[in-house]
This record gives C-alpha cells, structure tokens and sequence, in this order.
C-alpha cells in the first residue's frame, strides 16, 4: 500500500518536498511508519511512546485532519503531515513548548486544598475532562492560533473546567480569573477540537461552561463592553452591559 509523507527541509521551508513510500504490512499507521524507518528511510522522524493511544505522543494529520498514528489505520494513498499551529522540528515533530505555557497561564494545577470529601459523584463530574492525553489534536485543528497565539486554547480550557469543578480545588476563582484574557471568550465556538478529539472530550462545550461560571463570578467579554461604549453603529441591539438584555430594544 503507497502512503505520502511531508518532509522537512529545513527551517525556512520546512515542508518543500512529499515523499511516496510503500509498505508491506498495512496495519495502524505508526506501524507503517515504523516499518519505513527501519527497513526504507532511517531519516524519518516521528514521535510515538506507549503505542495504544494513551500517550498522545504519535498525533499527525492524515488528510487534513488530526488522528492519533497508532489508532488510526492506513488507507491507499493516505497523506500523513505533522499537526498545525506549532513550529515543524523534523518531518512529523512538532515544537511542544506551547504545552506547558498554556497550562501554566491558565493555573490548571491543584493550588489549596480543601478537606472536603469527595464522593464518587464528585468524582464524576471531572472524570471526562481526566482523560485529556495533550494528543495536540484540538490545538492543531484550532482556527483562532491563525490570529492569536497567545490563545490558551481548548485542552487548556478543558483542564481549566476541570480544576473548576474539582472539590479538591479551593481557589477556583483564581483559575476563572486566569482563562478571562486569550481564554474563554476568544473561542469561535467553531467545534472542530470536539470533532478531532480522539479522547471523545467536548472542549467546545468546556468553554461554553467556563463562560457561564465566568459570567456567575461577575466577569464578562471585555471586547464586547469596550465594543458597546466606543462605538454607536446606529443599530440597538437590545443588549446593555450594565443593565443587562432588554427585548424591546430591537
Ligand atoms: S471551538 Fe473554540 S477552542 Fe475549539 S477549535 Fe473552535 S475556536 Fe478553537
Ligand atoms: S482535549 Fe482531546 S484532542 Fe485535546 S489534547 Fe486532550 S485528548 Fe487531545
């Protein structure tokens, strides 16, 4: 079965050229690329570590869209490509630096612990948002990284909801405060981190959540309340800041 690769060239030109190989053995597409580093082409460069899709180390783009190499099978003539939104390192290996400063900024890590118990319910409510593997796939398929790279983005927000709703978590406004610039309310609500996600994690939805929380907690979209007082488009649309929605302004 024939599969194409982009290749790195170099840093100016990082995808120049797409190589065509051929394997024997068409199973997952990491053991395709393995089989063409160790008997084709020892210059191809890809990351992979536990190799059953708990790792999140081996995410690429197969036609355009993110799939974790080891879960996902080999088709004819499939073009595999590294992610997006990061600087290309080697052919399918991105730079991850990004990771930690989104999560950091975000302060989704345990900061004071509370005594209260958890029950298995509490347990629940954050188990989805645990699965998280950082796979990359959400950052990668993320439209708003084309205008601001400074997005905390969907994984970010996703583990910042789950720290939210997390019982062990005592300061919980410090992290709403946290995702109030590039965070929540820079989301497209496009959806694409919800369709790529291999771990079936709805980031789209996480975000809607934390907007809500955001809005319960006082704080609201600055663009929009900066958008509202500096300029009179001469169309009311019925919304007011500081008085809230009226329905009889339309
Ligand atoms: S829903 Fe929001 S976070 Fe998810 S891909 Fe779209 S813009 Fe990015
Ligand atoms: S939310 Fe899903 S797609 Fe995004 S990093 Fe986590 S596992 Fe990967």
């Amino acid at each position: 079965m024939k599969l194409k690769i982009k290749r790195f060239d170099s840093e100016k030109n990082p995808h120049s050229r797409t190589d065509e190989f051929e394997v024997k053995h068409a199973e997952t597409i990491l053991n395709s690329l393995i089989e063409i580093k160790t008997q084709q082409d020892n210059t191809l460069t890809y990351r992979c570590g536990c190799r059953t899709g708990v790792c999140g180390s081996c995410a690429i783009k197969v036609n355009g869209v993110e799939k974790l190499a080891c879960k996902t099978q080999l088709n004819e003539n499939d073009l595999i490509e590294p992610i997006n939104n990061s600087k290309i390192l080697r052919d399918l290996v991105i730079d991850l630096s990004h990771e930690e400063k989104f999560l950091k900024n975000s302060k989704t890590y345990l900061k004071k612990l509370s005594n209260q118990e958890i029950t298995t319910k509490d347990e629940k409510l954050i188990d989805i948002q645990s699965n998280c593997i950082l796979c990359q796939s959400c950052f990668s398929s993320c439209p708003v990284y084309e205008v601001n790279k400074e997005f905390l983005g969907p994984y970010a927000l996703t583990r910042a909801l789950r720290y939210v709703n997390d019982k062990k978590e005592e300061n919980t406004i410090d992290i709403i405060n946290s995702i109030q610039d590039n965070g929540v309310w820079d989301c497209t609500l496009c959806g694409n981190c919800t369709l790529v996600c291999p771990q079936f994690i709805d980031p789209k939805t996480d975000i809607m959540n934390l907007r809500m929380k955001s809005v319960q907690a006082g704080l609201e979209d600055k663009s929009l309340v900066q958008f509202d007082s500096g300029f009179d488009s001469g169309f009311n649309t019925g919304f007011d800041p500081s008085g809230g929605f009226n329905p009889n302004g339309f």
